[in-house]
């Protein structure tokens, strides 16, 4: 939500790109071309539910086709406009170039709220909806490819599939139509928790640059860190609970919609039970309530961590907020003026272009696997498991033989032989793939004067790879 005096989201993000393309030496029609949106499509259909027609509207909008597909989520949320599927289409362009997915910017949404209907009226609608951007290839294996987004799950991606195959019986790569489906219909492991293990990976790669971490006002590592977490929703619920448990860090404040809990250092996945079983974080036995959740966005930690809506950092509250550290798991959490008012304060933001790429590089690999029609490590695993047995059977005579006394740990013989499943190689291509982008937009934030935060170098390196894209196909 986006309050008054403050610009629209569109808006928000064309000034974030206008005051990077200011440092780089783009021509200006080249620079338009790849600002604006290429184009959006509105549709309003009937659907009949408890004997009446109620009409529902959705959007897809393109942002820019420099590669195709182009891709992006589907939302379902009562606020879906046209200004907002363009600020998200848009900041999938520059996400997708950051972290070189080889995709152009897109995005969907459908205004309704998702709570109001039961299941098979949710998939009569969606189903609907998918029909509808189907037959205008606005979902389609080689232009455009659908994703989760907020309020839509595996449930949603499963029937925008099995819609897709109907319409179109002979296509053999009609899965690659949508992304994050679940595994029984075409899905990758790890695609549910890719954007919160994005999140994990990103502020793992921040962490290992103690120069970086320092223009934090921060030290050492992740052990011991408090994390405020806005929204544990799918992507602040992974993030939270892998920060939590793998990382040590602290979480000390969980915001939601109808309240916020603190405490030394919550439970992510009890809490996250309470609120499957009751509905709400209130009555939490394990913390303290606090009624006006929005404000605990202002407590004192190391990290936070918005993971909810747009704009929930504002002009009204900036000023205010204490985090030295904030990385942005939802997309446009912090509106261009909060942005301003945060740079000034010395905030350090590890912006949402960068920060929430994890689900889009994960559905490129599933991408990938449904266009190839196999599991990834299903050829190499026991090849690889039959080859570092060999080594270390070898050892284990050469040290028999030569009365060497040699003893390999069971905990290393247990890790080497293991060769790479599917899940083990998304982590890992994951990871490499948060490194790499950070890496890139490190070298910009440190080796150029006028670049003086993380948002302005990832727009640099996106925006020129973009245009590189452009120049090379003749533009
Ligand atoms: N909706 C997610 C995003 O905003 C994922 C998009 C995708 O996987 O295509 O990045």
């Amino acid at each position: 939500m986006i309050r008054s005096g403050e610009p629209s989201f569109r808006e928000s993000v064309d000034l974030m790109f206008n005051r990077a393309v200011r440092h780089m030496d783009l021509s200006p029609g080249l620079e338009q071309k790849i600002r604006v949106c290429n184009s959006t499509y509105t549709v309003r259909f009937g659907v009949r539910l408890r004997g009446k027609i109620e009409t529902f509207t959705g959007y897809r909008s393109v942002h820019s086709e420099h590669m195709e597909p182009v891709k992006g989520g589907i939302r379902f949320a009562l606020n879906v406009s046209q200004d907002e599927v363009e600020a998200l289409a848009a900041l999938m362009t520059y996400k997708c170039a950051l972290v070189e997915t080889p995709f152009g910017g897109s995005k969907g949404g459908l205004c309704i709220d998702p709570r109001q209907y039961d299941e098979r009226e949710l998939e009569l609608i969606t189903r609907r909806f998918a029909y509808e951007l189907i037959k205008r290839d606005l979902i389609n294996p080689a232009q455009n490819v659908p994703a989760p987004d907020m309020g839509t799950s595996e449930r949603e991606m499963a029937w925008i599939a099995d819609q897709y195959a109907r319409m179109n019986t002979t296509d053999i790569n009609a899965k690659a139509c949508v992304t994050g489906k679940p595994l029984n219909a075409g899905g990758i492991q790890g695609r549910v928790e890719a954007t919160g293990r994005g999140i994990q990976y990103a502020l793992r790669e921040f962490f290992r640059h103690p120069e970086d971490v320092a223009k934090a006002k921060l030290s050492g590592s992740l052990d011991g860190k408090r994390v405020i977490v806005q929204g544990l929703g799918n992507v602040g619920y992974h993030a939270a609970k892998f920060l939590s448990e793998e990382d040590g860090a602290k979480i000390t404040a969980i915001i939601e919609r109808d309240g916020a809990l603190t405490g030394e250092a919550l439970d992510v996945e009890d809490v996250r039970q309470w609120i499957i079983k009751t509905g709400s974080v209130r009555d939490y036995p394990g913390a303290t309530f606090v009624e006006d959740g929005a404000k605990l966005l202002e407590a004192e930690c190391d990290i936070l961590i918005p993971a909810a809506m747009e704009g929930a950092i504002h002009r009204g509250n900036a000023e205010r907020i204490q985090a030295p550290l904030l990385i942005e798991a939802a997309n446009g959490p912090v509106t261009f003026g909060a942005d301003e008012i945060l740079r000034k304060k010395g905030t350090v933001i590890i912006p949402d272009m960068y920060a929430n790429a994890g689900g889009v590089t994960v559905s490129y690999f599933e991408w990938v696997k449904n266009l190839s029609h196999i599991r990834f490590g299903r050829m190499q695993r026991r090849a690889e498991e039959a080859r570092h047995e060999l080594l270390v059977n070898e050892l284990e005579r050469l040290s028999e033989d030569k009365g060497l006394g040699w003893t390999l740990s069971p905990n290393f013989k247990k890790k080497y032989l293991h060769g790479a499943g599917e899940l083990d190689l998304v982590r890992s291509g994951l990871d490499d793939t948060m490194r790499t982008a950070y890496q890139a937009m490190r070298e910009v934030w440190h080796g150029r004067d006028d670049v003086e935060d993380l948002r302005m170098a990832a727009y640099i390196v996106s925006i020129s790879r973009v245009a590189a894209t452009y120049q090379s196909k003749g533009l």
